[in-house]
């Protein structure tokens, strides 16, 4: 073979000095881009297929491509402008820590092939789980790639748990048709579980939230009990702690007391709103999220560690496995007789990376504390964007703890003027906001995800939407 893939020592010497050099140059000057690419299709297409593959490249021209296309063509989560839909920019333990694992690229899949990588993962769920307050020794669970993952994950739990047919006969051995429900503001990875379920959406209950936009504990009641009259089987309610619109976290105590009354299985999405746990606080908002049966948890949101990386953990120590259980003659044997799990058989993915290092990592760096400060802080910046559009003459409409803001202008609360409004600071090139109909009322939305996001930046924000005033 005339190429090396690895090439040698010192050529790899080079390139890893030059890549460092761009990485740098990139942390380092983000403050000055534009937030926004400029969205032009025919453009970014021709960038992206300007070199079709006939001919090698060569890495530093490959490199110098690919951080270009990177520099000028995607909003930047990174930027301290961007309020954006909970896209951190990365902290560098965890940037660290993906590097790692794409150099050692351990395989998860099967404890034997990867221990070590296998018990960090299961040390952080543990140690996850008792923060969130379930008991230590029944604490289950794995990452996933996502949100969406972990959310798919606990409904099949939930399923499995209600229906111990359905992992052999399907929904087509389950009598009566089984329901399940979220609130109106919950996140749609519910639809796409209840498709891929087999479910179908019909069978999900959007249940109605209050003026808070928190659900409505006594709308869930009286649907289940039509859903039992009518001879359906509910067996899953999913509560949401920071909803993905609004950060508004449910009521999870009388959530969970409507669940045990009708012998549901309780789902927390604690996806974006769980780090909040960390922060002393705002731990009793989550009061009650001891009780539940499942949650979810995204790294890659609120801790700001590279995309992507979610966990679901649960307090029923055997429900994974009766949920994914399988045995396959070509998996490695090593560990057998040993008191360990397979996470091939333990969860939805096969071949597995290790997602978990980016966060281990962090969480060896800045310790509990650490992470405390970084949230706090940004906790502390949403609330001055909040003072700041207040005083600017715009109207909160969302009631949360959480740096999110839902806001609008009392003299002009039409769609076309959010819109406008949303559309120009994106224009800007200074900030990324976006909008977001709040229950009918469209409303524009502003998020701290960056804990570089400082006062002057939000001074930053707070212009930008001050010139559209005038538009009124
Ligand atoms: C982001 C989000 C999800 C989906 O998570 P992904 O990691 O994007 O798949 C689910 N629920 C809530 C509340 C979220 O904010």
């Amino acid at each position: 073979m005339n190429i090396n893939p690895d090439f040698d020592k010192e050529t790899r010497h080079i390139y890893w000095s030059l890549l460092l050099e761009r990485i740098e140059q990139y942390l380092t000057d983000i403050n000055e881009y534009r937030v926004t690419p400029k969205l032009d299709p025919a453009l970014i297409r021709d960038f992206s297929s300007k070199y079709d593959f006939g001919k090698a490249l060569g890495f530093e021209k490959a490199m110098d491509h690919i951080i270009s296309g990177l520099a000028e063509f995607q909003v930047h989560t990174p930027h301290p402008g961007y309020y954006g839909l909970f896209n951190p920019r990365p902290v560098f333990p965890g940037i660290a820590g993906d590097l790692i694992t794409a150099v050692f690229n351990p395989q998860l899949a099967a404890w034997s092939h990867s221990p070590f990588a296998n018990e960090v993962e299961n040390f952080l769920i543990r140690e996850f789980g008792k923060k969130f307050g379930y008991e230590d020794s029944s604490i289950d669970g794995n990452f996933t790639y996502g949100g969406g993952e972990s959310n798919f994950t606990a409904l099949l739990c939930a399923l499995n748990n209600h229906f111990p047919e359905y992992a052999q006969k399907g929904l087509s051995g389950i009598a009566q048709k089984p329901v399940f429900y979220a609130s109106s503001e919950s996140h749609h990875s519910f639809v796409k579980a209840a498709r891929m379920a087999g479910l179908g959406t019909d069978n999900l209950r959007l249940i109605k939230v209050d003026s808070n936009l928190k659900m409505d504990p006594s709308h869930l009641e009286s649907i289940i009990k039509q859903d039992l009259n009518r001879g359906c089987s509910p067996f899953m309610a999913a509560s949401t702690a920071g909803t993905t619109g609004a950060g508004v976290i449910d009521p999870l105590d009388e959530i969970e007391t409507v669940c045990r009354k009708f012998n549901l299985w309780h789902h927390v999405d604690a996806a974006y709103g769980g780090a909040g746990i960390l922060v002393p606080g705002l731990k009793p908002l989550f009061s009650g999220i001891e009780k539940s049966d499942s949650l979810i948890f995204d790294a890659h949101k609120w801790l700001s560690v590279p995309m992507a990386g979610s966990m679901l953990i649960t307090r029923h120590k055997n429900i994974l496995s009766q949920t994914f259980r399988t045995t396959a003659g070509y998996m490695p044997k090593e560990a057998e007789g040993m008191q360990v799990i397979d996470p091939f058989s333990h969860s939805l993915q096969w071949s597995r990376r290790f997602t978990g290092l980016k966060l281990y990592l962090s969480l060896l760096v800045f310790g509990w504390d650490g992470y405390a400060e970084i949230l706090q802080h940004q906790i502390n910046m949403g609330r001055l964007l909040k003072e700041k559009l207040s005083q600017g003459g715009w109207k909160i409409y969302n009631n949360t703890e959480l740096p999110v803001a839902l806001f609008g202008h009392p003299r002009n609360e039409s769609p076309e003027f959010v819109n406008i409004v949303c559309k120009n600071v994106q224009k800007s090139g200074n900030a990324w906001i976006s909008t977001y109909l709040m229950q009918g009322l469209p409303a524009l939305r502003a998020c701290i995800t960056n804990y570089n996001t400082g006062s002057e930046d939000i001074d930053n924000l707070i212009n930008e939407l001050k010139i559209n005033l005038k538009r009124i």
